[in-house]
């Protein structure tokens, strides 16, 4: 077995035990491996332990990684999650490459990925980011524009919106993390009381999953844990 094999066994045991401890069903929070930066062989030794969703940052290299799968692999049938910040003139090639979408914090975004969603593939998953942390320099849409923005995808035929994302501030205590969580949680129910498909909160990183768990997860992005720390030089 592999060094990515068995960091998936163990972070597969990992999040099991974290559904346990605060008494979730089994199996309800699904695993995103974050694989910006890491080659196709590091995706393939992920896909044979059984890995499925992979989430990328960059929209040049998440595209060029999911032609590679669809033209050489399609046997993994992977799903791919586009996790990064969109620029406007970058949202065609993610409307043609990716299955989900996690960032969507403009209703102009939400708007160029439905107009130039291929019809061949089928609507678009997409979460809101939110800014929990309410700071003006990060990305995510603040927590009063959250609802007028699902307003405005609910009425695009080619995206479905499925819940939010956030990246909280780097908090390091369990409780500081979890009360960042819980806000998340919170505007999640919101929305599931207003549309049909909200199933999806994706919060959680390598640092803060046990938190984000105990306040409801269903998808933890997990990336360095997986595959190590990434090498930004070579880019
Ligand atoms: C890179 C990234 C991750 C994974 O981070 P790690 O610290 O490597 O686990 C998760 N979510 C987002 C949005 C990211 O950009």
């Amino acid at each position: 077995m592999t060094s990515i094999q068995q960091n998936i066994e163990l972070i597969t045991t990992q999040i099991a035990r974290a559904e346990q401890n605060c008494g979730r069903v089994q199996g309800e929070v699904q695993l995103l491996a974050v694989s910006k930066t890491k080659p196709n062989e590091a995706i393939i030794q992920a896909a044979l332990a059984g890995q499925r969703q992979f989430g990328e940052n960059y929209v040049q290299e998440g595209a060029s990684k999911v032609a590679f799968f669809n033209d050489h692999h399609p046997e993994f049938d992977l799903e791919w999650h586009f996790i990064g910040p969109i620029q406007s003139n970058k949202t065609r090639v993610v409307a043609e490459h990716f299955d989900w979408v996690h960032t969507i914090d403009r209703a102009k975004t939400a708007q160029r990925l439905n107009d130039q969603r291929p019809s061949s593939m089928g609507p678009l998953q997409v979460l809101i980011q939110v800014n929990t942390s309410e700071e003006a320099t990060k990305s995510g849409a603040q927590i009063d524009q959250v609802f007028e923005l699902a307003e405005v995808i609910d009425d695009l035929p080619n995206l479905v919106l499925r819940g939010v994302m956030s990246i909280p501030a780097n908090v390091s205590g369990y409780e500081e993390q979890l009360q960042a969580f819980m806000v998340l949680r919170e505007v999640n129910n919101k929305l599931a009381a207003q549309y049909a498909n909200i199933d999806t909160l994706s919060m959680g990183m390598s640092g803060d999953m046990d938190a984000a768990i105990a306040a409801g997860s269903t998808m933890v992005r997990i990336g360095t844990a997986i595959f190590g720390a990434r090498d930004y030089g070579q880019q």
